[in-house]
């Protein structure tokens, strides 16, 4: 018996030699100016806008933070493994808006980290949510990425904070982020071509991202109820969407499937809306062509019920 342990014991010593050695390989090859530039981004649409401007760039790395399962990012903890991936970043490229509430911390524990925030150049809607639990402390709605023309400008804005912090691979970013704009065109074209039919009515929207859509449609929220996580929903507030529907002659509600399912059904029951569920495009398959994709579905969601 002891010869056997003294021979996995020897093993071990060998394994841990060998995995020492490669570490060390590895570092070096690290501090021999091969490293690549590092960026993080903090959630799903940072992730694809960040994706489409650094496109095949050689000696960059893209990663993203390990994010909530369900909704928006709003309370979102970093894990210990967020931190380490912050740790040696280059770049960390954010929303803004308030909506990374752990902002302030990464700040102050990694003051070389430049932050890029993408909503840095553009003027936020209001928060339109009655009750929001977590609105209070964010800036505005910060769920600028649901307008397809504010979008646009978000993807100028971390291009532009790309090419400043990277300036070897500036011409590139500027020229890839030139390419998405074209791609993301027919979009808002389509989305103005839409106006027309939307009608220029009143709606009710049951997330606070739909405000964006809702002006991108020239239409009037008349009264948002935000359902962005698992929270019952009172009286009070039932009655307010119901007299909300009423007095303002809403048609159209807009929900989202995973929150709003079940308001959405009653709402069927109780009244003549139709409920157009669109995706906040939080969540995705973290391609290039994400946004895009999950853009034009909901567009088509909102033809199918504008145009009848
Ligand atoms: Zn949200």
């Amino acid at each position: 018996m002891r010869r056997k342990y003294g021979f996995v014991a020897a093993m071990l010593s060998v394994i841990l030699l060998l995995s020492l050695g490669l570490t060390a390989l590895y570092t070096g090859q690290e501090k021999g100016g091969k490293r690549a530039f590092k960026i993080v981004t903090s959630f799903f649409p940072m992730y694809v806008i960040a994706e489409n401007i650094v496109g095949d760039a050689a000696q960059v790395s893209l990663e993203n933070l390990s994010e909530p399962k369900t909704g928006c990012l709003h309370d979102y903890q970093l894990t210990p493994a967020d931190m380490k991936l912050l740790s040696d970043a280059d770049v960390f490229i954010v929303n803004g808006g308030g909506i990374e509430s752990f902002l302030a911390d990464v700040a102050a524990e990694y003051p070389k980290l430049q932050i890029i925030s993408a909503c840095g150049d553009i003027e936020l809607l209001e928060s339109g949510s009655e009750e929001g639990e977590h609105s209070h402390e964010e800036e505005g709605n910060a769920h600028a990425w649901m307008s397809v023309s504010r979008y646009m400008q978000l993807v100028d804005t971390v291009a532009g904070g790309l090419a400043a912090a990277d300036t070897a691979r500036a011409k590139l970013y500027n020229e890839n982020a030139k390419a998405y704009r074209q791609r993301l065109l027919p979009l808002q074209k389509e989305m103005e071509a839409l106006k027309e039919n939307a009608g220029g009515g009143a709606v009710v929207s049951l997330h606070e991202a739909y405000a964006y859509v809702a002006q991108d449609m020239g239409l009037q929220v008349a009264y948002t109820l935000n359902l962005d996580e698992e929270r019952q929903v009172s009286a009070g507030e039932v009655a307010d969407v119901l007299a909300a529907i009423g007095e303002n002659g809403v048609k159209f509600v807009l929900a989202e499937e995973i929150y709003g399912k079940e308001m959405g059904d009653m709402l069927l029951r109780e009244t003549d809306v139709r409920v157009i569920y669109l995706d906040t495009l939080v969540r995705g398959d973290y391609e290039k062509n994400s946004y895009l994709d999950g853009m034009r579905e909901n567009i088509r969601l909102l033809r199918e019920a504008f145009v009848q």
